[in-house]
């Protein structure tokens, strides 16, 4: 250590001056913490939450460890002051170095996740209420008709603020004053968060079947015991595997720790959170990318703080700093929205995984469709695994059907081949519900020239503008780039020529409207319901049977239980199973299967028809038969040749700039550096499938390796290695899941 700076205090050690050197991270991508000169009469430890000068600002950042000692003692700049708030758990900071150092991200960009909403630092404010005193009426007194009405508001409702009472009561603020004088009103601080209610883990859960109760227990016993472990709890869609967990998670709730619960899309869960408040009288921290600031700041402090007991929550929920957390749920484990494309490049559930290991606490999986990776942990013992064989109340699975399109005359300018037609017709007749799926948003995927065959393309990414018909544009779902139809070819300037090509799920909707002008029908996309409070109202209406039927992406796939539903048509079921990537099998299989689950969940049985062109394809053929492990089987026979993971170790880095030949040159430079290894193999450099994104040019190296080879030191000498001009932007991405 550099002369000048005492060495770093130790927790409850004494010596608080500003004599101290520490080391504060800072939500910055900067290679690790600043050194800064500590307080005076303030002795901080590691975990502070402190605010230092950084160039002209001020930042919020936490103390790390004590310092590198790089700059000299006397040209360290002091710390400005520390947040009230208990520090963030050593814990949690091990957890932001380790995402750091797996992910190649600098810890300060994953710091930043932790602290997201910097006003939470500050203690909320306090404002002042007024509400009546209860003092006898002081002699002298005079009554007035608005002295009256203010006293009698005041009575009424909630402490208000003396402008809002005044306010209520249609007089001047004068008024109230003269209230507080004569004290029969008094002003009261008032936090601005309320407290939120504790749920209550004793009361009664729903009596749990044999199997179900079988889980149950060994959930509660694994949180009993405390410590590290993964389970897999392993169950049909609808067979109870959120009553099981929930029971895991009043075991936490009686131990006196935190909960957390990652869903793949938090805003589709209204059911899920109805459900978690009708088990334990109360409603979960939520946390998402919809909640307003003040929603943030609150909830982000009382979980800081360990006020919030449970918090429920997309994959950002999971670097929230926890006072102390005791238990992991990842719903959905299998769901790729886990995975983090830009900024910090993660996967939730595998660093749920590793939060867990570091805590020493359970963390509970679940999935209807494990994993492959899941899957083959299970197999070396790793992971646990609780099985859930069957549907609760004895509804039965879903029969699942194939409708061969290459054997179907369909209509001209039609997607639904006659049975599923006849499939429609037959559920509507009986007054039950049905679901269109076609994950694909929008009209027509493509619109092009009827003249010259031009096609309509995005300026900025290489991808077709995919018209929206009923916002009335054409749309580039990667950038948002939007424009009207145009009105002649720009190319070759026939007018009125563009037409529409394949089906998006407004078309469907157009084709169902036309065949059963009497249903109900809505569409269910992301872009056509505004928010979380749109999707509720229409999963409302579903479950009210306000609507007949159902045409929707992958955001009606997810969770949601419809007991009148009992039909699901699969518009393109092949749609998933083209191009390169690797997961392509896997994923199709999953969504489609989860699609699948929405059939049938109550009394009525359901019923699935899968329009392919390919009903030979094994995920087809899984599909239809319901062999989920002999389907997983052939997937992992395949993966382990290709040394792919989760038998192999794979990373993508991808070269990308707005300059096409200064990124070329970038990627051949680093293709050339690629690290000399006979373990270590570089692919590429090649254009990435999306070769203009946004406007930039991308170029892709993919790296792979034996399981045995730790990657990451590997790529990050290459890189250090390779200088890249500043306009060259290089994205590491381990254990890419989108290939594009
Ligand atoms: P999964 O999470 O496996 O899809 P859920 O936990 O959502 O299954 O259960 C499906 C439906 O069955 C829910 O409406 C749930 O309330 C109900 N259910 C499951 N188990 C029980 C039980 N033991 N008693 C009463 N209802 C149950
Ligand atoms: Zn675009």
């Amino acid at each position: 250590m550099v002369s000048g700076g005492a060495s770093f205090p130790q927790k409850g050690a004494p010596v608080p001056n500003a004599e101290t050197r520490v080391g504060v991270l800072l939500p910055l991508p900067l290679t690790g913490p600043y050194d800064y000169r500590g307080l005076d009469g303030v002795a901080l430890q590691p975990g502070d939450y402190v605010e230092v000068p950084f160039g002209p600002r001020r930042l919020a950042g936490v103390v790390w460890n004590e310092g590198s000692g790089v700059l000299e003692f006397g040209r360290l700049r002091p710390v400005v002051r520390r947040f009230p708030l208990p520090p963030m758990a050593d814990v949690t900071r091990r957890f932001i170095d380790w995402v750091a150092s797996y992910t190649l991200a600098p810890p300060g960009q994953v710091l930043r996740m932790a602290i997201s909403v910097p006003a939470a630092l500050e203690p909320p404010r306090v404002s002042v209420v007024c509400r009546p005193s209860g003092a006898p009426v002081p002699a002298g007194f005079k009554w007035t008709p608005a002295r009256r009405t203010v006293l009698e508001r005041a009575a009424a409702g909630a402490p208000r603020a003396a402008a809002e009472l005044a306010a209520a009561a249609g007089c001047g603020p004068a008024v109230v004053r003269g209230l507080i004088e004569a004290g029969l009103l008094v002003a009261v601080p008032q936090a601005a968060d309320a407290e939120p209610v504790q749920p209550d883990w004793n009361r009664p859960g729903p009596v749990l079947s044999p199997d179900q109760q079988g889980a149950a227990d060994t959930l509660r016993a694994a949180l009993g015991a405390g410590g590290y472990g993964v389970t897999l709890l392993d169950g049909v869609t609808g067979s109870g595997k959120t009553e099981v967990y929930f029971e895991a998670i009043a075991a936490c709730l009686a131990a006196g720790r935190q909960a957390v619960v990652l869903l793949p899309e938090i805003a589709l869960s209204s059911q899920w959170l109805d459900r978690f408040t009708g088990r334990f009288g109360a409603a979960p921290a939520l946390w998402h990318s919809e909640l307003t600031g003040g929603q943030r700041r609150a909830t982000w402090r009382a979980v800081a703080e360990g006020r919030a007991k449970i918090v429920v929550g997309a994959r950002s929920a999971l670097f929230l700093p926890y006072a102390d957390l005791g238990l992991v749920v990842v719903d959905e484990e299998h769901d790729p929205a886990f995975k983090q494309e830009e900024g910090v490049i993660y996967h939730a559930r595998d660093m749920a995984v590793a939060r867990a290991w570091l805590g020493g606490i359970p963390i509970i999986l679940a999935s209807a469709t494990p994993s492959l990776e899941t899957q083959v942990n299970i197999e070396t013992g790793r992971y646990g695994r609780l099985h859930l064989p069957a549907r609760h109340g004895g509804a039965v699975l879903p029969e699942i059907q194939v409708i061969d399109l290459r054997r179907c005359k369909m209509e001209p300018r039609s997607w639904l081949a006659p049975p599923l037609r006849r499939a429609l017709a037959a559920t509507l007749e009986a007054g039950e519900q049905a679901m269109v799926f076609l994950n694909r948003r929008g009209y027509a995927p493509l619109t092009l020239c009827r003249g010259c065959g031009f096609r309509l393309q995005c300026p900025n990414c290489s991808a077709w503008l995919v018209e929206h018909r009923a916002a009335g544009r054409l749309q580039c779902h990667h950038c948002g780039h939007a424009m009207p139809v145009p009105e002649v070819c720009p190319h070759c300037e026939k007018g009125d020529s563009f037409t529409a090509c394949g089906p998006g799920v407004e078309r469907i909707a157009e084709e169902v409207t036309g065949l059963f002008p009497q249903a109900r029908v809505a569409v269910m996309a992301s872009d056509t319901l505004a928010g979380p409070s749109a999707i509720d109202a229409l999963v409302r209406r579903v479950t009210d049977h306000d609507l007949d039927l159902l045409i929707g992406t992958q955001i009606m796939a997810k969770g949601h239980h419809f007991p009148m539903l009992t039909l699901v048509g699969v518009v393109d079921a092949d749609l998933g199973l083209a191009g390169g990537d690797m997961r392509a099998a896997e994923r199709t299989y999953q969504l489609l299967h989860q699609v699948s689950g929405r059939a049938g969940r109550a009394e009525r049985p359901g019923r699935v028809l899968l329009q392919s062109y390919m009903p030979e394809h094994p995920v087809i053929m899984a599909l239809a038969s319901g062999d989920r492990d002999r389907f997983l089987e052939a997937e992992a026979v395949e993966r382990r040749y290709g040394l792919l993971p989760p038998f192999g170790r794979l990373a993508a880095l991808v070269v990308s700039g707005t300059e096409m030949e200064a990124v070329d040159s970038a990627a051949i430079l680093l293709g050339r550096n690629a690290p000399r290894s006979d373990l270590v193999e570089v692919l590429g450099p090649a254009p990435a499938p999306l070769a203009l994104l946004r406007g930039r040019h991308r170029r892709r190296l993919l790296v792979r390796a034996p399981r045995s080879v730790v990657l990451q030191p590997v790529i990050r000498s290459w890189l250090a290695a390779t200088p890249l001009p500043s306009a060259i932007r290089v994205q590491v991405d381990i254990d890419p899941y989108s290939f594009l």
